[in-house]
């Protein structure tokens, strides 16, 4: 999968693959991605819950809990960040990589004050930077926060919820990365707390040329903020292209099935995709979505899609745009939902 045209790409992502052991084997949680993100450009990561959009972003940074294990390449200013040693790779954190966590209250510390936060943030990775400095900058962007100086000195527990979540973006701001992964940012926000966020990272990108991981199951959100749409699935990339022509024609059954469960107003009916997505320690064979997929083929039971370029700049992991060289004789005939189930267990 390529950045936008003519753009460089931030950080490379290719065949990125992260599991989990546990007693009955490896989860496989992000399974062989491939990814990039230019300067200045959004991309959105969108994807039903326990697709492993959280723990690719997390995958990217390095920042897996403990008995997690990652291979392939997240190359970032010529580097492999899978590879890299963990002190090396703290230093990338903050003025390099930076993250948004969802639960805003649980990354405050609920003993230091708002002030605290930033001079610990800025001095960790700017020993020698001064008081003075310090303050400047940290209230220079809370400020682009909406979040006025008198209360610096305040605590945590003082400000609402959507306040802190706007302090920890200033947080991972005040270091100015040139990566950044913002995962579910504005969750449990009310809608015009969610606009300002939108608004200041969409500042930010503008402004200090940053690269924009944004992880959200709101498709009404990637409509809005993002240049490009990467659409995820059990663990893989099935789609990813500009974001208006995604919308306006998803190659993916998948895909097109969110964007009919999305509620908007010209909405009539309530829609959603029958089954759940998968148990990741024992996925389906061939496609991953082919037993809640209205378009499976004998193909999709038997062999794993392989990605497609599609329409110049996007790319679809599907049997309907697969290589014909590739689907085998009958491969093609439609599957209705009982042969699948048959298959399933055969
Ligand atoms: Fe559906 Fe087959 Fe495409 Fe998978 S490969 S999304 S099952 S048509």
């Amino acid at each position: 999968m390529s950045a936008g045209a003519g753009s460089v790409s931030v950080v490379s992502v290719r065949g990125l693959r992260v599991y989990y052991g546990t007693p009955r084997g490896p989860v496989r949680a992000v399974d062989g991605v491939s990814l990039d993100i230019s300067e200045g450009e959004t991309l959105g990561l969108v994807g039903e819950s326990g697709c492993g959009k959280s723990t690719l972003g997390r995958g990217i940074l390095g920042l897996l809990p403990e008995g997690a294990g990652a291979d392939g390449e997240v190359l970032y200013g010529g580097r492999n960040l899978v590879t890299l040693p963990p002190k090396e790779l703290r230093k990338l954190r903050g003025p390099d990589l930076g993250l948004i966590f969802q639960e805003p209250m649980t990354r405050l510390n609920p003993l230091l004050r708002i002030e605290d936060h930033f001079a610990e943030t800025l001095r960790r990775h700017e020993p020698g930077i001064k008081d003075a400095e310090v303050r400047r900058r940290s209230l220079d962007v809370l400020g682009k926060m909406g979040i006025p100086p008198t209360r610096f000195r305040q605590y945590p527990h003082e400000f609402s919820g959507g306040m802190r979540q706007r302090i920890m973006i200033a947080l991972a701001l005040v270091l100015r990365p040139k990566l950044l992964i913002a995962d579910e940012p504005t969750t449990a926000l009310d809608v015009i707390v969610e606009a300002q966020i939108l608004a200041i990272l969409a500042d930010l990108k503008a402004g200090f040329g940053t690269a924009l991981l944004l992880i959200t199951h709101n498709l009404g959100i990637i409509a809005e903020s993002c240049d490009r749409v990467a659409v995820m699935y059990a663990g893989k990339l099935v789609e990813e292209g500009p974001a208006r022509d995604v919308f306006a024609e998803p190659a993916h059954p998948y895909t097109r099935e969110l964007l009919r469960s999305t509620i908007s107003l010209e909405t009539t009916a309530l829609h959603s995709i029958p089954g759940a997505p998968p148990n990741l320690l024992d996925p389906p064979s061939g496609c991953r979505f082919h037993p809640r997929c209205p378009d499976a083929m004998r193909v999709c039971v038997d062999l794993e899609p392989v990605e497609q370029p599609f329409d110049g700049d996007r790319r679809v992991e599907c049997w309907l745009h697969g290589p014909e060289s590739e689907v085998p004789a009958g491969g093609r005939v439609e599957l209705v939902r009982e042969e699948i189930a048959v298959a399933d267990e055969a």
